[in-house]
């Protein structure tokens, strides 16, 4: 695994992908993905640079965060995952964000479990695909405006996971949606695109892209 030469690639695509779209990459905040990913890599990111991190399970990430050292602390690590509100509390302590949050009973115990302000993402389904979380695009405004009301937490926009295609053009209008939705709820932040469709994403507007497999390899699933 060359997590430095693997992340030089990522990052000069996503430079190309805001050059073509004329946009700074300062605005695109990249978050490695380090679910499966041994502590090892996830130093070596860091020593290249990387300070956003995510994962998708709590279970997972609290065996892995204490033995991170500093990493743990120092980096901003984003929950991504569907969160069970049994685990919301622990999630609480562990992660700074929680970018996956999608459904308003979610983020009221969040809300009440919150030790700081906390910066929450709102996931939409925008596909409306059975098989994944997130509320539907028409719910959004009015769960949107709920968690506003929430004051332990932070909403900054809006997070989607795109569906699993072989051409990433077939998941534009996704991304397009999510854009036009952020838009209307006058919201600044909008996580989409992962290795197979960050390009696509940021031309789209992604303010924050979301990737493993292209950072720490591992098999296309
Ligand atoms: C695994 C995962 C990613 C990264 O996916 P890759 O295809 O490995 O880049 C992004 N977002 C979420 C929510 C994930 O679970």
């Amino acid at each position: 695994m060359d997590v430095r030469g693997n992340l030089r690639l990522v990052r000069d695509r996503i430079s190309a992908a805001c050059l073509g779209a004329n946009r700074d990459p300062a605005g695109v905040t990249l978050i490695a993905i380090t679910k499966n990913v041994a502590p090892g890599p996830i130093l070596e990111a860091f020593g290249e640079g990387v300070r956003h991190f995510g994962e998708n399970r709590v279970q997972e990430a609290a065996l892995k965060l204490p033995q991170l050292g500093a990493v743990a602390t120092s980096a901003t690590w984003h929950m991504v995952g569907h969160l069970q509100s049994n685990k919301a509390k622990r999630a609480l302590e562990l992660f700074h964000c929680i970018d996956s949050v999608d459904s308003v009973r979610l983020a009221g115990l969040l809300n009440s479990h919150a030790l700081r302000k906390t910066p929450v993402l709102l996931q939409i389904n925008v596909a409306g695909e059975s098989t994944k979380e997130g509320l539907p695009v028409e719910n959004a405004a009015d769960a949107a405006n709920q968690i506003r009301a929430m004051g332990n937490l932070e909403l900054r926009g809006l997070m989607t996971i795109a569906p699993l295609t072989a051409d990433p053009e077939e998941v534009r209008p996704v991304f397009r949606r999510l854009r036009e939705l952020r838009d209307s709820l006058g919201l600044p932040e909008l996580s989409m695109g992962m290795s197979d469709d960050f390009e696509a994403a940021i031309q789209e507007g992604a303010t924050m892209v979301r990737i493993g497999r292209g950072i720490f390899g591992g098999r296309k699933t």
